[in-house]
């Protein structure tokens, strides 16, 4: 409802909506225009603000970017800076695996050219959640003038995160992932002392976050068109966000969806596939059963039919699926996914409970 308004890009309510998105995704990131930071919103999806920090803030003279890389996620932060021509080292971690600080610390040791490390928060491949905090704590510790880039697409709005705990310099997120607003931008929240010292790295026009900043600061407006009607979504999203109790209240939703749906799942033999300490509550990845009855596409095209769309695996190592619990979902429609799913297995002939693939 909130999207059947046009207004125009340059009117003086759009501008309105943009300050209240700008100042709204500060206050969720726990930060201030006068504690230091400042929000960069950027067209697109989320991966299009990936790149215009990567490709905006890592020094054409003598930068290096480090990726802390668990999944497809990293390997995209990595990806875009190969593109970019920006030297890039990755330290690859498993699927089941998490990030971790000392190894942060000694590629730091090892390689001195570093100046920028990326991680990712929420490594939405598996449903992992990485430990940003104290990796940037770390980084920190050894190399206070390393800036670091945190990935938390799927995790901001939901999971806690303290910019200034975790010496995060670049946060990004998009529109439509924990904050449930439609797709269509995407944005950077950055320490401002460091994407002020990134002038004149941006490899590109549109995707230049210090010239967007500036534009945005200077005139209240986006340089090129915006998306009007996803912001004007965001905003009302922003406004559910905090009426749901802001982070807290959106994590203990999600996280009671998740508890249904692992419980429901168990009963079926579905156990994740990530062991407790790294398994998130935004996305369960979990194995194939070892029934030849078991039909993926069958059971995704019968599920669709009912209303429900879950997603095929990302893994590179294993053959899987994934489960969604975000999103504007609660506990009816969990039960409902389990219900549909216990049915679709039946009628495939698969036995209940499953044994799972082994890795
Ligand atoms: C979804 C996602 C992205 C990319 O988002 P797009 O909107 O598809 O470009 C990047 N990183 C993570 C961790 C994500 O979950």
């Amino acid at each position: 409802m909130a999207m059947q308004v046009d207004l125009g890009s340059r009117d003086i309510l759009f501008m309105t909506v943009i300050k209240d998105v700008r100042n709204g995704l500060l206050a969720m990131a726990g930060v201030s225009q006068a504690e230091g930071y400042e929000c960069v919103i950027v067209q697109g999806s989320g991966t299009f603000a990936v790149e215009a920090t990567v490709s905006s803030v890592v020094p054409k003279q003598g930068g290096k970017l480090l990726v802390l890389s668990n999944g497809a996620y990293g390997k995209r932060m990595a990806e875009i800076a190969r593109i970019h021509g920006i030297p890039v080292s990755i330290r690859h971690y498993g699927e089941r695996e998490a990030p971790r600080p000392e190894h942060a610390v000694e590629e730091l040791h090892n390689d001195p050219s570093i100046t920028h490390v990326g991680c990712i928060h929420h490594e939405t491949t598996t449903g992992a959640l990485n430990p940003i905090e104290a990796i940037g704590k770390a980084i920190h510790a050894r190399s206070p003038k390393v800036s670091f880039i945190v990935d938390s697409m799927s995790g901001f709005g939901c999971y806690p995160v303290d910019m200034k705990v975790g010496h995060i310099d670049y946060l990004v997120s998009s529109s439509n992932k924990c904050i449930e607003a439609v797709p269509g931008f995407a944005y950077a929240v950055a320490r401002r002392e460091a994407l002020e010292a990134s002038k004149g790295n941006a490899r590109t026009l549109s995707l230049d976050l210090l010239a967007q900043w500036q534009v945005l600061e200077a005139t209240g407006q986006f340089r090129f068109t915006p998306p009007t009607h996803t912001l004007l979504a965001f905003r009302q999203a922003l406004r559910e966000h905090e009426a749901e109790g802001g982070q807290r209240g959106r994590l203990a939703r999600y996280q009671h969806n998740f508890n249904v749906l692992c419980e429901g799942m168990a009963k079926m033999g579905f156990h994740p596939y990530l062991d407790d300490d790294i398994q998130g509550c935004i996305i369960t990845t979990y194995m194939f059963p070892t029934d030849p009855k078991f039909d993926f596409p069958r059971l995704y095209k019968s599920l669709q039919d009912r209303g429900i769309v879950i997603y095929p695996g990302k893994l590179t190592e294993a053959e899987c699926f994934r489960i969604g619990s975000i999103g504007r979902l609660f506990e009816a429609d969990m039960r409902f996914l389990l219900t549909a799913f216990k049915d679709i297995m039946e009628e495939m002939g698969v036995q209940l409970p499953v044994t799972q693939r082994s890795l």
